[in-house]
């Protein structure tokens, strides 16, 4: 075991006595044991605990059965941690003191509005306009500041906190239920951590011992969750910094169960703009979803859970606005662009004319295309492009009918692991594949494997920090390396396969070296499932995404060797031009567009052409109708993009000639700014009329206007 510790490796041995290491200790009467294979628990690569296996009787322990060990080591370590967190709160011993330190300070009054059409910036989360009142949501670290008359007796008080949390944990199995037949259980799941918070026995007797201790269950919580907030808040890893608005938001539904009637916070009323400290999932059980609007909050991120629920919901959001919880008050007008990332307070009348038009325009466009979702997506001479969609949670999958994509172009599995906090295991990844598979059937479903890393941080795997993350350790190299995890998924992607209309794909190759290292593991995957009759189908097509200047270079080699392309322009874009796609300062470098990525994609097409294999564009660039022309005409047959663009995709497809746009695509590598390609495809929608189309001419015309997206 302790050698498993100090290595960081497993160790494995048919004969334990007969070890170099061996050490016996007569109070384990382990004696009794022959063999032995221990692996370690490593959290960022720190050893936290050793798994081990023992056998009475001689026995080896195969490779795979090291690998799955391992995987088991990987998927139970954060739920040490999680629990090892949770008892390091609880042995705290200057509680008090750090959970009024950990208060905020009390809230200053929010200004009179002289200024008009005040506009505040933060980061995109989820797109779409609102316009509509302030609710301000109340931080629920303003525990303290609410009238409460405790009882007399101290045990009184006890009791009533612990009838809260037992109201809490009902309230949020509620809730897990409800959102898990609206949505899902993937986005249900969220709710496990809070219930595994108010299970564990070190919070509850925490907040008994200061029950008792205080005499008031309000103060008791306040200062708990004030501990909690303090400790969560101190760690160095971002990840578990984050667990705070878990604990926040467990503090909250206590709160409001202790308080029931007393405290009943007033109904959202239609079209409510929610401003929040932080963008909660809990929010969208506990509040009326119908009545809101849009999010906007001074904390969180795009990749947060609740920003996960937002864009799920079309629920338009904007996060990461400092101050924004000060400078608003609650009933008065705003106007929020979750795509632009902001929201403007005190819109006076002709902003709010412009934006009423621009909503307007775009619920009319979007209604008349999803009213066409039948329709071919062909161009006027006969030529047929798969509209696809890129999603990465069941719960999206309704939009995919909505919308009437064909399928799932991209399903991002690493969206799971953001949802689950930590990746599922394999059966439960099986389970879920499957269910995204049937739901499909007979479409195709495109499953990507995991793609963390970079900017996508990887929840329950060890990743060393580095300086320049987007060309580190990310994507299929963090699988390649992390056999355990990948072999898992692959065993699941494969057993979700018997459908018969799955393909797997292979994000970020850049040599020919890597795919056959991820084909091997692939093929020991399968000779597994052979090995234990489980079915599969085994003409999953195998298929690497484009989005390194290397692999659209050797396309040639990689096309003999794999099934299908599909070009992530994306990070194409980013490696090829050299700009972090998340770098704010560089952006206006950053466009898909630009001659050299087009370059790089007509000869991706021209491998896949020569191989006969098909060939997609996944990245957020297939979604951009100035891009439709450019990559339709370089010969791309498949467009996968956010399910809510298909229909404008595939109108625009509708206008084109095929003959029209391959000259365009041809012209366009030829010219030297990205500036002179978009003015090349935008020449090119006002030819085929669209930009005087009734129903879709003024959006379009806007949206030619804007900067590409940043991806
Ligand atoms: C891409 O890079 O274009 C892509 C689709 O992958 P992701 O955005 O998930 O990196
Ligand atoms: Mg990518």
């Amino acid at each position: 075991m302790g050698l498993a510790a100090t290595t960081g490796q497993p160790v494995v041995t048919i004969h334990a006595r007969e070890h170099p290491q061996y050490k016996y200790f007569a109070e384990t009467g382990e004696e009794r044991f022959e063999s032995f294979m221990a692996v370690p628990m490593i959290v960022r690569d720190v050893t936290i605990g050793v798994l081990a296996v023992q056998t009475i009787l001689p026995r080896e322990f195969d490779s795979s059965e090291v690998e799955i060990f391992k995987t088991c080591a990987q998927l139970i370590a954060p739920v040490v941690i999680n629990a090892r967190l949770l008892a390091l709160v609880g042995a705290s011993d200057d509680e008090a003191a750090l959970g009024i330190a950990g208060h905020e300070a009390s809230e200053s009054p929010a200004p009179d509005r002289e200024e008009l059409n005040i506009e505040l910036h933060g980061i995109p989360t989820s797109p779409g306009i609102a316009i509509g009142t302030i609710y301000r949501l109340e931080t629920p670290l303003k525990l303290e500041q609410l009238q409460y008359t405790p009882n007399s007796d101290p045990e009184r008080e006890v009791e009533e906190l612990m009838d809260a949390i037992g109201e809490a944990r009902r309230v949020l199995d509620g809730m897990r239920e409800k959102l898990g037949s609206k949505f899902g259980l993937d986005l249900a799941a969220v709710f496990q951590t809070h219930i595994q918070i108010l299970e564990d026995k070190g919070f509850v007797a925490k907040l008994r011992n200061e029950a008792l201790a205080t005499g008031n269950a309000l103060e008791a919580l306040t200062n708990v969750i004030g501990t909690y907030r303090m400790t969560f808040q101190r760690m160095s890893d971002p990840y578990f910094r984050e667990r705070v608005t878990d604990v926040e938001d467990v503090g909250q539904r206590v709160m409001e169960s202790l308080l029931g009637e007393r405290h009943h916070t007033t109904p959202l009323s239609e079209g409510a703009i929610v401003v929040a400290s932080n963008l909660l999932p809990g929010m969208f059980a506990r509040l009326e979803v119908e009545n809101i609007a849009a999010i906007v909050s001074e904390h969180g991120g795009p990749t947060s859970h609740g920003a996960i629920f937002a864009r799920t919901l079309e629920v338009p959001a904007v996060t990461g606005i400092p101050g924004i919880q000060a400078a608003v008050r609650s009933g008065e007008m705003a106007i929020v662009d979750g795509g632009e990332g902001r929201i403007i307070l005190a819109p006076d009348e002709g902003l709010l004319y412009e934006y009423r038009r621009t909503q307007k325009r775009n619920t009319v466009a979007i209604e008349h295309l999803d009213a066409l979702r039948g329709r071919p997506s062909e161009t006027r001479d006969g030529r047929s492009i798969r509209l696809t969609a890129n999603v990465g949670l069941v719960s999206d999958l309704r939009l995919v009918d909505q919308h009437g994509a064909d399928g799932i172009g991209l399903f991002r599995t690493e969206m799971l692991a953001f949802a689950h906090r930590g990746f599922p295991g394999e059966e439960e990844q099986a389970e879920l594949y499957e269910s995204v598979a049937k739901a499909m059937a007979p479409r195709t479903v495109t499953i990507r494997t995991l793609d963390l890393g970079g900017d996508k941080e990887m929840p329950n795997t060890s990743m060393p920090l580095e300086d320049n993350p987007q060309l580190g350790c990310r994507s299929i190299r963090l699988s390649l390396a992390n056999q355990g995890i990948f072999k898992a998924q692959l065993r699941a992607i494969y057993r979700a396969s018997a459908a018969g209309n799955v393909r797997l794909m292979l994000p970020m190759i850049t040599s020919l070296d890597e795919l056959r290292s991820a084909k091997a593991l692939i093929a020991e995957a399968i000779d597994s499932l052979e090995r234990a009759g489980i079915p599969y189908d085994k003409n999953v097509p195998v298929g690497l995404m484009i989005e390194v200047p290397s692999a659209a270079i050797t396309a040639e080699a990689l096309a003999r060797e794999c099934d299908f392309f599909s070009i992530g322009t994306n990070d194409l874009t980013q490696y090829t031009l050299a700009v972090d796609r998340g770098n704010e300062h560089v952006a206006h470098i950053y466009d898909p567009l630009h001659p050299a990525v087009l370059t790089l994609m007509d000869a991706s097409v021209r491998a896949a052409s020569r191989a006969n294999i098909p060939i997609s564009v996944c990245g957020e660039v297939s979604s951009h109708p100035l891009a439709v022309p450019l990559l339709v005409g370089l010969g791309i047959q498949e467009l996968s993009s956010t399910p809510s663009a298909v229909p404008l995709v595939k109108e625009i497809i509708r206008e084109l000639d095929f003959g029209d746009v391959e000259a365009d695509a041809r012209a366009a590598q030829n010219v030297g700014t990205a500036a002179e390609v978009h003015r090349i495809a935008a020449s090119r929608l006002r030819e085929a009329g669209l930009l005087e189309h009734p129903d879709i001419g003024p959006w379009l015309r806007s949206l030619v206007d804007k900067a590409l997206p940043s991806g």
